[in-house]
């Protein structure tokens, strides 16, 4: 879910989830966090209609639907971290919504970032949205049009639907519904992969107190990019714990339970976010400490790296100056879900070697959004590929 701030993104989402993110009664109801700003909701097809909708009762004929998918919506708080999150996790994204407001010129600056971020990850499943069409007359909603069609020419979205829309009223909301169905596709998966889980974050789900043989194991939520992850499997997880001594260690564990939004599962694939019920120690788990792993099978994973390479690109920023990165300049790499801090150690070729403070552990070929310091905060400044 993309946009210019204040374009509508927290209204859309609540017309088609029903909620936003931060559902905190629900979390503590069930043990479990399932927030990271993502909402589910649930696809119906008419096919009397031929129309997709969020109901099981078809609007249009008031006949019975079918469920035909459940979709996860992502967002993140704060341009700079919704583009960081878009280019390091689009391994997770099958498609995107971009959010266009009808009540201000076509294209705004973050608008026109945004679309240029698709552009680099190449997600080329896009539904636009033009967002606030109560706000202005027919004749400016249809000059508002013609104003996104001309922007959207030779990028990804070229050819994307664009819904008109008035969120907060829920009207053509079933539209934009629609065009998700038939523009993002699920995509193919190859089920003989081994499974491979991105975690962005874990937690003690035990209440201060509990008895010794009610303690739950440690929990790691996050997304699958491939593969199947069961109930009673022995999975390992990279980079893993932090010791006093021997610095980062990594950890073999058992999967306990496994649980979606919609509940409990006894295996898990691709797609949406899922909560992983281990063996460990809770205390190894919490308050988010480790996120930024990857959970795989033990042979079967990429290796942690503390000196990590990667072909790098820097990006066109309207606000800042972006000059070709300095050797011991410090930077911040953001990869799937992991975030590492460190210093420019060599650039060759196009090839920047970057030696972390931390390990991290990526597969070869994985997207790395980079960031630099301008003034006091860390900029989106570029992106690449780890070698
Ligand atoms: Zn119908």
């Amino acid at each position: 879910m993309l946009g210019h701030v204040d374009h509508g993104k927290t209204s859309l989402t609540k017309a088609l989830t029903g909620k936003w993110t931060d559902t905190h009664s629900e979390e503590i109801k069930r043990g479990i966090s399932i927030r990271l700003g993502y909402a589910d909701t649930n696809i119906y097809f008419c096919q009397k209609c031929n129309w997709h909708s969020l109901s099981e009762k078809c609007p249009k004929c008031g006949g019975k639907g079918v469920l035909k998918r459940r979709v996860s919506f992502l967002d993140a708080p704060g341009h700079e971290t919704l583009m960081t999150t878009v280019l390091s996790a689009s391994s997770i994204m099958d498609g995107a919504l971009l959010l266009i407001a009808a009540n201000e010129a076509c294209p705004q600056p973050q608008t026109a970032e945004h679309l240029m971020i698709l552009n680099i990850a190449k997600i080329k499943n896009i539904v636009v949205v033009q967002t606030k069409i109560d706000l202005v007359t027919k004749e400016q909603a249809k000059a508002h049009y013609n104003s996104i069609k001309e922007f959207l020419k030779g990028s990804v979205a070229e050819n994307a639907p664009i819904i008109p829309v008035v969120a907060n009223y829920g009207i053509n909301v079933d539209a934009v519904v629609d065009a998700i169905e038939r523009t993002i596709p699920t995509p193919k998966r190859d089920a003989s992969l081994p499974p491979l889980m991105l975690v962005s974050r874990s937690f003690d789900i035990n209440r201060p107190g509990a008895q010794i043989n009610t303690l739950k194991g440690g929990v790691l939520g996050g997304s699958l990019v491939q593969g199947t992850i069961r109930k009673g499997e022995k999975v390992l997880i990279r980079p893993g714990m932090e010791t006093p001594k021997k610095g980062v260690k990594e950890i073999e564990c058992k999967v306990e339970s496994l649980m979606c939004e919609g509940g409990p599962l006894e295996a898990a694939a691709p797609g949406g976010l899922i909560a992983v019920g281990t063996s460990l120690d809770p205390d190894i788990t919490k308050a988010d400490t480790m996120a930024g792993c990857v959970i795989g099978r033990p042979g079967a994973m990429p290796e942690t790296k503390a000196d990590l390479s990667f072909e790098y690109h820097l990006l066109e920023r309207a606000d800042f100056d972006n000059p070709p990165l300095k050797v011991a300049e410090p930077i911040v790499i953001n990869v799937n879900t992991a975030t590492g801090i460190g210093v420019v150690a060599n650039m060759k070729k196009g090839i920047a070697l970057v030696k972390l403070k931390k390990p991290l552990c990526a597969a070869p070929g994985s997207t790395v959004a980079l960031s630099r310091r301008v003034g006091q905060r860390w900029r989106l400044a570029g992106w690449g590929k780890t070698v």
